[in-house]
Parts: structure tokens; C-alpha cells; sequence
């Protein structure tokens, strides 16, 4: 019941922020189609203005298994079936678990939701991470390639994933996951299936730093802050595309990412110092017009730019702060940047200047 509920409010607030239309009505939306989520697969509504005839097509994200006590989920016929041996350390009110590498010896782990009756609600702070140094290759960590992280889970913690030098596959919570720790899933350098994450808000610093295998970001549509670092280094990474509602992106975010060809700011305010340093592939960023500022070398290095595509007018780009260094940094004799800022009501070259020839 909870969970239905909460998708209702949701529903309910895209309904009411769409109501409000340019022209002289409020919108009075009906829905016309409905296909409702299941544990895994998205649904979707459909509604249309009953006045003017404006369609709204909203995702209803998978709602991840239910499993209410048990490891069996009470929606599907999905019941987890769990890795022997793993650990499970109780949190600090005693309320859940936190699950950690234990004697397992398995290389696909799956970590039980309830354990003992009780939920299990982190995955523990260097949990199944492989020590740096000449024990690395003895220890399990190092032989896992893939996790199931149970519908319910909230947080992974610091340095969860560390080193996990063969792990391909993730599994994480569809909605339940609030955080991803520091360096969580640094260096692992094979991860290349991460499914969407509904609820994340907060990635921490370095947390995919050194994810060579990763093409795109899984999708994370609530995510709020990208700590420093978080996909830097990512050596197969074309794409970034983060959600309207990021507010803050940390310094290096997506630095050293030689094949990174476009990316999507969401809201940020701020482009982070050195953001894309040294991404010589990069053509194209977008970003919101909540954008004010561009910090010291956010583009230094990216000879491939083409376009900054940004939300907010010609007048609101020329008020963005820019560092003096903001892009020329970096270039090789003969090298020359030549980029366009596409605003919602014109063109602007990097220096300001309007110009209406360009092609988009
Ligand atoms: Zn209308
Ligand atoms: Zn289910």
C-alpha cells in the first residue's frame, strides 16, 4: 500500500506542475491509456487536456520486488535465493543489517533482503573491496563478477565495491537506493551492467572512477548531487547523462574520459573545476538555464567541442560567472577551439558574440 501510494503523490505532482500551460486555461487532464509498472518493467500514463487537447505521457518507473519479511517478493513469484556464508552486521539501532563479503565464495553473490526477520538496508562500508597491495588477487572480492543488491537496500557504503576488478554485472534496488558511497565501485574496471536506479540521490566521490567498461551512466532520474571525481577515468564512458534534478556536480566529475562524446548537466549551477578536463572527444554538453557559473579549466583539453547546449536565453548565458580559464587551457600549438552556445532564443561563439549563421 505504501509503495502504491507514493506513486500516486508522484503521478500526482507531474499532473499538477504540467497543469499550468502558456496559454489562458489550466490544463484539466484525463488519463486516456494506462499501463501500470510491474517489479521490473516501467508503465507509462497517458492524458490529454479535456479542453485543449495537450497530451501528457508520464514513465511509471518498475516498482523493484516487495519482499515484506521474507526473500520472496509478495507481487511476482521472484524469491532471491541467497548467498551462503556472506556476513551480515547489524546497524547501530539494531533495527537491520548491513551486508558485507563474510567466508562467501561464490562469484554471482545475491544478498538477502530480510535476514534473521530483519531488513537489510546497506551494503557495508568496504564490504566485498579488495585491498590495494599483493593480497589483492587472494582476496574474494577480487573473483566476484557479479551482485544482486535486494529491492529495499538504501545506501552502499564507502569503498563497498573497491577493486572489484572482475565484477561485470549490478543489480540494484529499482527504487529503494538512496546513496552510493565514496569510491564505492572504484576500479572495476569490467563493470558494464548497471540497471536504473529510480531513487538515487546522492553519488559520492570517485564512486566510478576507473569503471573502463561502462558505455553510459545507468539511469538515475532523482539524483540531486555528483561528488568529485565520480566518473573520471572511465575509459569506454561515450555518454553522461545525468537528470534535471542534479543541483551540484564536483570538481573532475567527468575528467580524463578520452572516448566521453556527450554529456547532460541536468540542473547543475555550477560546471565544477576541470569537469571535463581532458576529454578529447567531447562535442556536445547540455545544460539547464539554473546554470551560474563555469569554474577554473571545466573544459580545458576538449579540442573536439562543438556545442554547449544551454536552457536559459542568449541574456541569461552572457550573466553565467565564468573563470578566465574556463576552456582555453591546455591546447597544443595549432589546436583551436571553435564551439557554439546554443541559447533558447539565439547563437552565441564562446566569446559572447551573437552569430545567426550557425546550423545547429
Ligand atoms: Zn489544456
Ligand atoms: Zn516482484
Amino acid at each position: 500500500m505504501k509503495k502504491a501510494w507514493k506513486i500516486f503523490a508522484i503521478a500526482l505532482i507531474a499532473v499538477m506542475a504540467a497543469g499550468i500551460s502558456g496559454c489562458a486555461h489550466r490544463h484539466n487532464y484525463k488519463i486516456v491509456e494506462q499501463k501500470d509498472p510491474t517489479c521490473l518493467t516501467d508503465g507509462y500514463r497517458k492524458s490529454k487536456c479535456r479542453e485543449c487537447g495537450e497530451e501528457l505521457e508520464e514513465t511509471l518507473y518498475a516498482l523493484g520486488h516487495d519482499y515484506n519479511g521474507s526473500n520472496a517478493c509478495t507481487r511476482c513469484d521472484y524469491e532471491l535465493e541467497p548467498t551462503a556464508k556472506l556476513d551480515y552486521i547489524a546497524t547501530e539501532d539494531g533495527s537491520g543489517y548491513y551486508a558485507a563479503v563474510g567466508s562467501a565464495k561464490a562469484a554471482s553473490i545475491v544478498v538477502e533482503a530480510y535476514h534473521l526477520s530483519k531488513p537489510v538496508v546497506g551494503i557495508y562500508a568496504e564490504g566485498f573491496a579488495v585491498p590495494d597491495g599483493e593480497n589483492a588477487p587472494e582476496t574474494h572480492g577480487a573473483k566476484i563478477v557479479s551482485i544482486e543488491i535486494p529491492d529495499g537496500v538504501e545506501t552502499i557504503g564507502e569503498r563497498a565495491f573497491y577493486g572489484c576488478a572482475n565484477l561485470e554485472t549490478v543489480v540494484l534496488p529499482r527504487q529503494s537506493l538512496k546513496t552510493v558511497g565514496d569510491l564505492a565501485f572504484r576500479g572495476c574496471e569490467k563493470l558494464k551492467t548497471v540497471n536504473a536506479s529510480r531513487g538515487v540521490e546522492e553519488i559520492g566521490s570517485n564512486a566510478f572512477y576507473g569503471c573502463d567498461a561502462l558505455t553510459a551512466l545507468p539511469d538515475m532520474p532523482a539524483l540531486k548531487t555528483v561528488g568529485e571525481y565520480a566518473f573520471a577515468s572511465c575509459e569506454g564512458l561515450e555518454r553522461g547523462l545525468l537528470g534535471a534534478s542534479v543541483e551540484r556536480v564536483g570538481e573532475g566529475v567527468f575528467s580524463d574520459c578520452p572516448v566521453l562524446r556527450s554529456v547532460s548537466l541536468g540542473g547543475a549551477e555550477v560546471i565544477s573545476r576541470n569537469a571535463f578536463e581532458n576529454c578529447p572527444a567531447l562535442e556536445e554538453v547540455a545544460v539547464s538555464s539554473r546554470l551560474k557559473e563555469i569554474a577554473s579549466s571545466a573544459f580545458s583539453g576538449c579540442t573536439a567541442l562543438k556545442a554547449i547546449r544551454f536552457g536559459g536565453t542568449m541574456a541569461e548565458w552572457k550573466a553565467v560567472k565564468r573563470a578566465d580559464d574556463w576552456f582555453l587551457t591546455n591546447l597544443e600549438p595549432g589546436e583551436f577551439v571553435n564551439f557554439y552556445i546554443y541559447c533558447k532564443d539565439g547563437v552565441l561563439d564562446h566569446n559572447g558574440v551573437e552569430t545567426p549563421d550557425v546550423p545547429n
